[in-house]
């Protein structure tokens, strides 16, 4: 374990004087990979899942975990969960098996004695859960099954968002868009696609979008560079970060955003654009915490109980309530809103 030096870290514009970064790598495997705590919580463990992406260098997996450390603690604050926020990211390396990287990973974390929790991200799945699992206790999401969690706080996000901005109340009206199609699309199209009037789909991964499109068949499928001009009622982000930038929100065709991808906004001048176009954006990290609420739930309980975890994961529809009604009344973005909240409880957190 190699702890980075704040003087190397601290000019990187996603650095939010962070607690620490460490690395933590095994060159026989071909494993690099980096952990970014964004909170200094002396008793309790940081959570974050850890993704495994093609960066094209060690200075985009830092400032990736740097960024989605921050988002974590965020995640943490307004899902009233008491755990601060962290990430790990793993630079994929396809001149060693995967297998191999992951299991050498999972050893390293056990040297981290418990302080980072971690599940899967963008790039990994339950198969590599399994593999890690066998080596560290501190891999969770085995038994709670966080993608499903997360479109379950969709889903309350959806209802929550359309009875309350008067998009439409009637579930059956209502029209989708969703951009990325995986884990967390596909549950998501689970909850809704027999309850809503038209779902349009994109995905990158054509393999992926025919395998989807044939468990949904009434899904319409759409180029990806096009599924955020459809005009419908809700477009979701569900891929990877900054579907939302000065270009793509020219384009937009929608009523509302309301997605599960981490960082979807480029910058934060683009919620503010997107408040002026009259269009309600719900932030990321309060719709999505839905998964990171199953994982905590799992970690400090022995038994897994559906009804609990989804009582808990309705705390989404009341945070989302506290942002409409302050966004309404202080005429500002929903984003900025939140984030306010969100530093609120941060500053506290010790
Ligand atoms: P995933 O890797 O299973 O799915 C992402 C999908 O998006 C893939 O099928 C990929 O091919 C597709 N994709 C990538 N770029 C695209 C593009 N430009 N246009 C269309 N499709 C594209 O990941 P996931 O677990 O479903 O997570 C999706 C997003 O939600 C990620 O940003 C993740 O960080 C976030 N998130 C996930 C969870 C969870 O429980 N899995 C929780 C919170 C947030």
């Amino acid at each position: 374990m190699n702890i980075l030096e704040k003087k190397k870290i601290k000019n990187l514009h996603e650095f939010d004087n962070h607690h620490l970064v460490i690395r933590l790598d095994d060159p026989k495997v071909g494993l690099k990979s980096f952990v970014a705590f964004h909170k200094n919580l002396k008793i309790l463990p940081s959570f974050g899942a850890t993704r495994f992406w093609k960066y094209k260098s060690k200075t985009e997996a830092i400032r990736d975990a740097l960024r989605l450390s921050k988002l974590m603690s965020y995640k943490s604050a307004l899902a009233g969960l008491k755990y601060g926020g962290a990430k790990a990211t793993i630079i994929q390396n396809n001149k060693f098996p995967k297998a191999k990287i992951l299991e050498a990973y999972a050893e390293k974390l056990n040297g981290l004695h418990g302080k980072f929790i971690t599940g899967t991200d963008v790039g990994l799945d339950l198969k590599d859960l399994r593999k890690m699992r066998k080596k560290s206790k501190y891999l969770v999401g085995l038994k709670s099954n966080p993608e499903k969690y997360t479109a379950v706080g969709l889903f309350f996000a959806v209802e929550t968002i359309c009875r309350k901005m008067c998009i439409n109340n009637n579930l059956k009206d209502l029209t989708f868009s969703i951009q990325g199609v995986g884990k967390v699309g596909h549950k998501f199209l689970r909850i809704i696609y027999n309850k809503v009037s038209k779902i349009y789909i994109s995905d990158t991964d054509n393999k992926r979008l025919k395998f989807i499109h044939k468990l949904f068949p009434k899904t319409i499928i759409i180029k990806p560079n096009k599924i955020q001009k459809q005009n419908v009622d809700v477009y979701m982000p569900c891929a990877l970060s900054h579907a939302l930038n000065k270009q793509t929100v020219k384009e937009l065709n929608c009523r509302a955003i309301i997605g599960s991808a981490n960082n979807q906004l480029k910058s934060k001048d683009i919620a503010d654009e997107i408040y002026r176009r009259g269009i309600f954006y719900a932030p990321d990290y309060v719709v999505n915490a839905g998964g990171l609420i199953s994982v905590v739930d799992e970690y400090e309980n022995k038994n897994f109980n559906a009804r609990r975890i989804e009582k808990k994961v309705k705390i989404i529809k009341k945070t989302l309530e506290e942002i409409i009604r302050r966004t309404i009344k202080e005429k500002r973005s929903p984003a900025r809103v939140a984030d306010e909240m969100a530093e609120k409880i941060i500053s506290k957190m010790k």
